[in-house]
């Protein structure tokens, strides 16, 4: 996909989704659409190798959330992968303090790959080649305003884990696919002194795949 069609792809994705994003951020974007497809030939990173899915479920989909980011100093995206969807995510807001984990070395050599890479706009994004098993500071792990997964664990166990990681006044943001009615969200968030802040459905716009965002606090501050 050249870039001008991809640039207008990222554009016309994000206003469906409501989210803005500056026009320099698509070029970057496609540029790290090459590095992912070339490195994905020799490391396995991703199932997804079509450049209109890349496009959507990896880079949509990760842009979706910034609604929930929005305001946040830092974030910790925890088994990013390929790095879905902190990349993204510093990509569109660069001021915000990206820390992504994996627990497996050679996904994590890709991520310090692509931050070390000029003109990906990814300077100061970090990169942990760790277990995340909720002691932040054995694990060289920094407690942030938003501890953000995809793809990583299921709810309750995500629920379990990622409160060790927030800073105070953070929040546990957990992307989820299909709906989960908002009882058994607060249901899960009760059982662990949490809240439900907020739970958003939506639709990927191109495909109008079915995704769900919640945001979790402590409930007591
Ligand atoms: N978030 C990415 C990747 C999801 S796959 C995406 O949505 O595309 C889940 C990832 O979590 C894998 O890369 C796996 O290596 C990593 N992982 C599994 N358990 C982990 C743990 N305890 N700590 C850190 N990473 C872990």
């Amino acid at each position: 996909m050249d870039n001008a069609r991809f640039a207008d792809q990222i554009q016309q994705g994000s206003r469906q989704l409501g989210v803005e994003v500056e026009g320099e951020v698509a070029g970057r974007l496609h540029r790290l659409m090459g590095e992912l497809l070339k490195w994905n030939a020799k490391v396995n990173l991703t199932a997804i190798t079509a450049e209109e899915e890349v496009l959507e479920k990896h880079f949509l989909d990760s842009l979706a959330v910034l609604p929930e980011v929005e305001g946040a100093g830092s974030v910790l995206d925890v088994g990013a992968g390929a790095g879905f969807p902190g990349l993204p995510l510093k990509m569109a807001r660069p001021s915000l303090a990206v820390t992504m984990v994996d627990a497996v070395g050679k996904k994590v050599g890709y991520l310090k790959a692509v931050i070390a890479s000029p003109g990906l706009g990814l300077t100061g994004t970090k990169a942990v080649h760790t277990r995340a098993e909720g002691k932040p500071e054995a694990e060289g792990l920094p407690r942030a305003d938003r501890v953000i997964a995809r793809a990583f664990m299921d709810l309750p166990d995500w629920l379990d884990l990622a409160p060790a990681y927030l800073a105070a006044g953070g929040r546990v943001v957990a992307m989820l696919g299909k709906a989960q009615p908002e009882e058994e969200l607060r249901a899960q968030a009760e059982k662990r002194g949490l809240k439900v802040v907020s739970a958003r459905a939506y639709r990927l716009p191109f495909s109008g795949a079915e995704r769900q965002v919640a945001v979790f606090a402590r409930e007591r501050e």
